[in-house]
């Protein structure tokens, strides 16, 4: 029974995102989607707001459960007893900046692997700040995010 994360802010979930956690879930039993909060950032969404559009757009999932961490990734990896933590990989901005994460994580917690899935090609551009950005001078995000964060952004 292999045991994945998939950390990130999700400021609004994304198809890319999506993408990335069927792919997962497929590879492993179960992956926990963690919404990691940092108390010093600002987000468009509240956390109880991207859960909620997280488990919807995930539903059909049965091996993905969906929850809020605020912390280290590392002590989640250790409060939650997961074997691997997922990520997903862009360009050369998300590798290096994986790269030194990985560095950290390992330090902490030598034992758990990172795995690396490269994004599909048609989200290789699909950004959460991308799709804020397009929403805020009303570009159309249709076919980029999940139609429930499609209504929420509307609303926004
Ligand atoms: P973003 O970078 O879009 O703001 P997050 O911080 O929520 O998103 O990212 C969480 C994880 O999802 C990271 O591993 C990130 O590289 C990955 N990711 C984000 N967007 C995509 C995408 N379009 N395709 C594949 N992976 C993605």
């Amino acid at each position: 029974m292999t045991k994945a994360v998939y950390p990130g802010s999700f400021d609004p979930m994304t198809n890319g995102h999506r993408d990335i956690i069927a792919r997962a879930a497929s590879v492993f039993d179960e992956v926990v989607v963690s919404v990691m909060v940092n108390v010093s950032k600002k987000y468009l969404f509240t956390v109880p707001e991207r859960l909620n559009l997280l488990s919807e757009s995930l539903k059909d999932l049965p091996n993905v459960r969906v929850r809020a961490y605020e912390g280290l990734l590392i002590d989640l990896v250790r409060e939650e007893k997961v074997d691997v933590i997922v990520k997903g990989l862009r360009n050369a901005t998300d590798f290096d900046y994986e790269n030194t994460m990985d560095f950290y994580n390992k330090r902490m917690a030598p034992q758990v692997e990172s795995v690396y899935l490269m994004a599909s090609h048609e989200y290789v551009h699909l950004s959460s700040s991308a799709i804020r950005e397009l929403m805020a001078f009303g570009g159309d995000v249709s076919g980029l995010v999940p139609p429930l964060v499609e209504e929420a952004l509307r609303l926004r």
